[in-house]
């Protein structure tokens, strides 16, 4: 609550819900993001680069309410913008996080699960790795991730939670771009998907941005 004070927002009875937390990242997203060619966001002044622990905490006590009574006890992300975000949410859940490697020479000697990733921003496809020494059929796995574009690194984590026997509970997002299409993917797989802020278009000449509600 300091933190949201700190950052001026209101909140309602000591409820932060969704709708501030989401309003409190789309005025960030206004005021620092940059819209770039290629679809690409860059928030790289609050998210990716220089962090804004305020901010994060606010995410992770948000994750935490939507997820409440999923008996999470594992956090799985990838490297490297998605683990900030995830250590801070972790500590709401009090559960260990894992991060999935990426690597470009895999070595397959039997110790870890593998699945592949084409960055939406690098354009490069990656092995990402897990040792199975981390991930298991006791686990009950939330993602956490900073953007969902294409949802080829969920799609990536979901295959990683599958190999391991564990169970996906759900995937939580700090920025989806609702105009592409890993959200639709995700959601019509089932899957419990909580995104904080959903940009619905971003114009790289006006630099417009506008959000899904
Ligand atoms: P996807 O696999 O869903 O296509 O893309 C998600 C991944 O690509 C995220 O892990 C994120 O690091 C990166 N990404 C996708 N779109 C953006 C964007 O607009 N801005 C930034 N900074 N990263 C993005």
């Amino acid at each position: 609550m300091e933190n949201a004070r700190k950052l001026g927002y209101n909140y309602f009875y000591g409820i932060f819900n969704t709708e501030v937390i989401m309003k409190l990242l789309e005025d960030r997203i206004k005021k620092d993001g940059l819209v770039k060619a290629g679809n690409i966001l860059k928030v790289d002044s609050f998210l990716n680069h220089r962090m804004d622990i305020a901010l994060f905490n606010e995410m992770g006590k948000e994750w935490k309410r939507l997820f409440d009574g999923e008996r999470i006890n594992k956090i799985l992300t990838i490297e490297a913008s998605g683990i900030g975000i995830a250590c801070i949410a972790a500590q709401y859940f009090d559960c260990p996080v894992v991060f999935a490697k990426k690597t470009q020479s895999l070595n397959l000697d039997g110790d870890v699960y593998t699945s592949k990733v084409t960055s939406f921003t690098k354009k490069k496809t990656y092995d990402i790795i897990v040792s199975k020494k981390f991930l298991g059929p006791d686990d009950r796995v939330l993602i956490i991730d900073d953007f969902l574009a294409n949802g080829c690194a969920v799609q990536g984590l979901l295959e990683l939670i599958k190999e391991a026997g564990a169970t996906a509970v759900g995937v939580g997002i700090a920025i989806e771009k609702g105009f592409q299409d890993g959200g639709k993917m995700i959601r019509d797989n089932g899957i419990h998907l909580e995104s904080l802020a959903i940009v619905e278009s971003m114009d790289d000449v006006t630099g417009e941005i506008t959000f899904r509600h």
